[in-house]
């Protein structure tokens, strides 16, 4: 399998050459050549399949320069119970006939990003010490992105972490989460500023590219192929919980910020996977909703993203979404970079509404969306805990609340639980009144000792401290 770019870069390339990188050096974002086929033997056959046996499996069809037996150990070495909590590692929760919640949450982080960056981390350290390289990952974040990274990454050979934080802006338990680790390999930064300043300063070091050289910097964003690939296996998995045979359809709900997490879903459904619906669920930062129902992709200014209690859902545009117009547009390079490098660039938006591909997007493409407030969340988390006693995190009930709106006879939705409430405790005792359950092993979290560096938001001063601290 090779790879290409989303914006016509003729060249192509292996999985271990991406792997490490961000965009492409045109500035597209990489894509399989063509998505493997899912026939119903192949289907049958993942069906009876663990989960980590089921990853292997489906990373197979994607890789083919990691030998398999080491592919397969890593598969297993990362979706064990020990990490994940249970044995079917995304359990389905039932709410009722036909409406399940798929647990993406029971990780090291209690967020679904530690699906794709457990991986990664196993997947780095593997292809380090194959070349005999190291790595520096410098990144921003605002929550749930830096510690599903430090979490992956903590104690790996040739990786070290250089997250940068806005200082006192995060969630208690988000700070307690992160701060408290003490492996010699993670640097906690909290930058005294917001976090635009993080993410300035993480461009203006990667801008630097006799420094980048020199420090082996790297990222771990949502745009990394192999994090979206780590994600495909969940839709198979959640689908085999829901049915009994190959011949049911299911429709997945997706809580959507950068468009990674459901774009896996299109990439399951682009192999065959029996996906009838991909709904996509926005909050009041509603560029993806806006497209879906009008064909407009408008970026919005940040001083018109809102701060909203989906927090991880608070984006200005959707990085991912240039893989799904690449499909779309018949996976046209000139195109898409037409609209994603000129026409963003020049005018901060983009309309389809009038291009025949856009009719497609959902007879062919499966896409629908819809979008949740504050107020929904609310009423959400207020509603599913009364009647079905499920407790939900803000990000799963945007989902569900978009999700009611889809629903059809004989066609199972499954919902995909991207957090658990304890990430999220001040929303929860908004709705509920009380303080949300914490499991076992986060008891006394936010007393541990901390490790972390208070700075000023200075891009000099940040390489000052990786210089230091890189021996
Ligand atoms: C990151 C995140 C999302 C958004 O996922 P995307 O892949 O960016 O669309 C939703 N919910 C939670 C809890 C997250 O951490």
């Amino acid at each position: 399998m090779l790879y290409l770019s989303t914006r016509g870069d003729p060249q192509r390339r292996h999985f271990c050459d991406i792997l490490l990188e961000g965009l492409a050096p045109d500035g597209g974002l990489y894509l399989p050549e063509h998505y493997p086929q899912v026939d119903a033997a192949l289907l049958a056959k993942w069906r009876a399949l663990p989960y980590a046996d089921l990853a292997f499996e489906v990373l197979s069809l994607y890789i083919d320069d990691i030998p398999a037996d080491d592919l397969r150990a890593i598969c297993r070495k990362t979706y064990s119970q020990e990490v994940f909590g249970t044995r079917e590692i995304v359990p389905l929760k039932k709410l009722h006939e036909g409406l399940y919640l798929e647990a993406l949450s029971n990780g090291p982080t209690l967020a679904f990003k530690d699906m794709a960056m457990q991986l990664l981390g196993n997947l780095f350290e593997y292809e380090l010490a194959r070349r005999g390289e190291q790595l520096n990952i410098l990144g921003a974040t605002s929550g749930d992105t830096g510690s599903a990274a430090e979490y992956a990454m903590r104690g790996k050979r040739g990786v070290r972490v250089f997250m940068l934080s806005p200082h006192g802006r995060m969630s208690a338990f988000q700070q307690a989460q992160m701060f408290s680790l003490q492996d010699e390999n993670i640097h906690n930064i909290a930058v005294d500023g917001v976090f635009d300043d993080c993410q300035d300063i993480v461009k203006a070091v990667s801008n630097d590219l006799t420094f980048k050289r020199r420090y082996k910097i790297g990222t771990v964003n949502s745009i990394n192929w192999a994090r979206l690939l780590a994600q495909v296996v969940y839709y198979f998995a959640g689908y085999f919980q829901a049915t009994a045979t190959n011949a049911e359809k299911v429709s997945f709900a997706v809580p959507s910020g950068n468009f990674g997490n459901v774009c896996a879903g299109h990439v399951a459904r682009m192999m065959g996977l029996p996906i009838e619906r991909l709904v996509v669920a926005t909050n009041e930062n509603d560029v993806l909703d806006e497209f879906f129902r009008t064909g407009v992709y408008r970026v919005r200014a940040s001083a018109d993203t809102h701060e909203t209690s989906s927090p991880s859902m608070d984006i200005s545009k959707a990085s991912n979404f240039e893989r799904f117009v690449f499909d779309l547009l018949g996976r046209d390079g000139e195109r898409t970079r037409a609209l994603f490098g000129d026409a963003l660039a020049q005018g901060g938006r983009f309309d389809l509404s009038a291009d025949p591909a856009f009719a497609q997007v959902a007879p062919r493409y499966g896409f629908v969306s819809g979008k949740s407030t504050h107020a929904d969340r609310l009423a959400t988390i207020r509603d599913t805990f009364d009647r079905l006693g499920v407790m939900i995190d803000p990000h799963t009930a945007d989902a569900l609340k978009v999700a009611r709106g889809y629903l059809q006879a004989g066609v199972s939705m499954i919902v995909l639980e991207t957090a658990l409430p304890i990430k999220f405790a001040q929303t929860i005792v908004e709705a509920l009144g009380r303080e949300p359950d914490r499991p076992a092993r986060f008891q006394g979290l936010e007393q541990l000792p901390r490790r972390v560096t208070l700075m000023i938001p200075d891009a000099i001063a940040v390489q000052a401290y990786i210089s230091q601290n890189c021996r």
